[in-house]
């Protein structure tokens, strides 16, 4: 149990509900709204409540974003009318390959059309969650941000009935501190998992139902953003720039993204796919020299960096997606793994996940049921234009994988042409990921370490003054909710093997190993009060040794328009 109190001994108020969606995100608020719009169009009654870990809608969400538009249609066919903040629509899409002082600009024309950005829109994903909950309560649903749920309820049979939410005051010890609050049970006939990426329900709810079997393992990538505010003279609203390339060597996968938007915004952010081998790679200080090429400093020059954040991304696409329903319940978005990587984008899908999830679930509780399996949702999904997105790109990031990004990446994209003209076909089949981000970790003796420049305070920065502008806090009188499964591991097997990774993959400096005045002695520190939720170590991990949990509901970052 994760807030660490004995179950057996705590007793608690329940709320009953007909749905109850954990994650107030682009998933689990479409799910909120499409029920609540049924449930009008039938003249029914659905209760619809959503928990959300944040201090407010869109406090955890971070996101690029440049959004396809079909998911939020689907809600909302007037989005535009109804004042959805997705502005401005894309004007130029650029794609460049990246030298350390050089730049190819690769045309646009020969890649299939669904990776152009013609008719996407710009937006800070957090902003339009805030829209999709105003409207969600506007229906009916209740909305409560502040809320972590950080436990299943299960029936006698073991089905899922609702989620442990609001639990606060637990002393670091793990017994109830002077404000302790048990938290109340959320009960409901579906209880929708739409945590996001590595959501920690979503992963017991795998383990536990075996939501993975027959699929391939799940993939995973570290995406690292800050907004900037830039003068007039740089700014280009409506511009689209992806890089590939340096600073990441062939071998590592990932890129770089730009998107100029808003109030003289430039959203600029990094993605690594986490199953790079050399543990002495840090993705934070990679895109810290990101910024420092000149074909991108260009962009920021004159400007001011505003807010900094980190969230992992979901890349196993197709072959990873899980079974979608438990006894009681459903996994929605991201926490499904619906991310199509070629395009970076897994917003619209997240949506439109919600939406045939809803409507599954509707039908189901005006047939009198609940508690049982919506093997219906899975159906609607292997119908779904997801399904069909995710299968025409399966190969991209296996290819990559297996090539380089200048092969793998270009025979992927000839893949998925291929794949785009002929109903799915590839010469490939469908090809596997392999190992997982753990796995692929090589060991420190076969790598050399990586010398990082140190930050110019202009367009780079360290960890600590990057964090201070994710605005992160948690109550540091409560339990860490970073849990090793064994403490001596860091130390006594990390280290040595590895050279402890966990203190250069994690994007807020939450990790650290500590020597004494001999440098002797090593001992891991954990520094949890600077987590901004991001779930790397809980991915990348070599021995599988540490398990985010949730700490109390309002913790974390506090990102404003991410
Ligand atoms: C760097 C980066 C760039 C991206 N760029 C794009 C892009 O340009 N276009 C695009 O379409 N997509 C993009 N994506 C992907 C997109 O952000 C995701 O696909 C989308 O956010 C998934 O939506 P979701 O609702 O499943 O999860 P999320 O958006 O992650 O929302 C989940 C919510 O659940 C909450 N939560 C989690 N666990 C709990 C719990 N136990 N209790 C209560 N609340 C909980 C979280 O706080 C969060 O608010 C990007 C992602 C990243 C990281
Ligand atoms: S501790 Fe883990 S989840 Fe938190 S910021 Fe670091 S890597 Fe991310």
């Amino acid at each position: 149990m994760s807030e660490g109190v004995e179950r057996e001994t705590v007793e608690r108020e329940s709320m009953e509900y007909d749905v109850v969606i954990v994650g107030a995100g682009p998933a689990g608020l479409s799910a909120a709204i499409r029920l609540k719009q049924l449930a009008q169009a039938a003249g029914a009654e659905v209760s619809v409540a959503v928990l959300e870990k944040g201090s407010e809608v869109g406090a955890h969400i971070l996101s690029g974003a440049v959004i396809d538009p079909v998911g939020i249609a689907e809600l909302f066919p007037h989005w535009k009318e109804r004042g959805a903040p997705l502005e401005p629509a894309v004007t130029e899409d650029r794609f460049v390959m990246l030298g350390p002082q050089s730049s190819l600009g690769i045309p646009t024309w020969p890649m299939p059309g669904f990776m152009h950005n013609k008719g996407n829109y710009i937006a800070s994903l957090a902003n339009v969650c805030r829209w999709l909950a105003q409207q969600a309560e506007a229906l009916g649903v209740e909305v409560y941000p502040g809320m972590a749920a950080s436990d299943l309820v299960l029936d006698e049979a073991g089905a899922v009935k609702g989620v442990v939410a609001g639990v606060f005051g637990v002393g670091k010890d793990g017994t109830p501190g002077p404000d302790y609050q048990p938290g109340v049970e959320l009960l409901a006939k579906y209880t929708f998992i739409g945590e996001g990426v590595r959501g920690s329900l979503a992963k017991v709810l795998k383990a536990k139902f075996g939501l993975h079997e027959g699929r391939d393992v799940e993939k995973y990538g570290i995406g690292i953003k800050e907004l900037w505010q830039v003068p007039d003279e740089v700014f280009r609203p409506g511009l689209v720039v992806h890089t590939v390339g340096w600073p990441l060597d062939e071998k590592t996968g990932g890129g770089s993204f730009m998107y100029h938007f808003g109030d003289h915004y430039v959203a600029i952010g990094m993605v690594v796919h986490l199953n790079y081998k050399n543990p002495w790679l840090s993705p934070f200080d990679e895109f810290q020299r990101l910024k420092t090429h000149p074909d991108v400093r260009k962009y920021l020059e004159g400007g001011k960096r505003i807010a900094y954040g980190a969230r992992a991304v979901s890349e196993g696409g197709f072959q990873s997606v899980p079974k979608l329903y438990f006894p009681g319940g459903v996994l929605v978005g991201d926490s499904a793994g619906f991310m199509n990587v070629p395009r970076i984008k897994g917003s619209h899908n997240a949506m439109r996940s919600g939406v045939l999830a809803a409507q599954a679930a509707f039908a189901a509780i005006q047939a009198g049921r609940g508690g049982d399996e919506l093997s219906e949702y899975e159906d609607a999904y292997n119908r779904s234009g997801i399904r069909k997105e995710l299968f025409t790109v399966r190969n991209a990031k296996p290819l990559w994988t297996r090539f380089g990004t200048t092969v793998g990446a270009g025979l992927g994209m000839i893949d998925m042409w291929c794949a785009s003209l002929l109903g799915g076909f590839s010469v490939f089949g469908t090809l596997k990921h392999g190992k997982t981000d753990a796995q692929a970790t090589g060991l420190a003796k076969d790598y050399e370490p990586i010398v990082y420049p140190k930050p110019d305070g202009v367009f780079s920065f360290d960890k600590l003054s990057s964090v201070f502008l994710s605005n992160t806090n948690h109550d540091e009188s409560q339990p860490c909710h970073l849990k090793l499964k064994d403490p001596s591991v860091p130390i006594e097997v990390n280290l040595p093997k590895y050279g402890e990774p966990a203190r250069l993959y994690c994007p807020a400096g939450v990790y650290e190993v500590l020597y004494d005045d001999n440098g002797q002695n090593p001992r891991f520190q954990i520094n949890f009060q600077n987590c901004v939720h991001c779930k790397t170590c809980d991915i990348k991990d070599p021995s599988q040794n540490i398990v985010w949990t949730t700490p109390q509901g309002g913790d974390g970052p506090n990102y404003p328009n991410m």
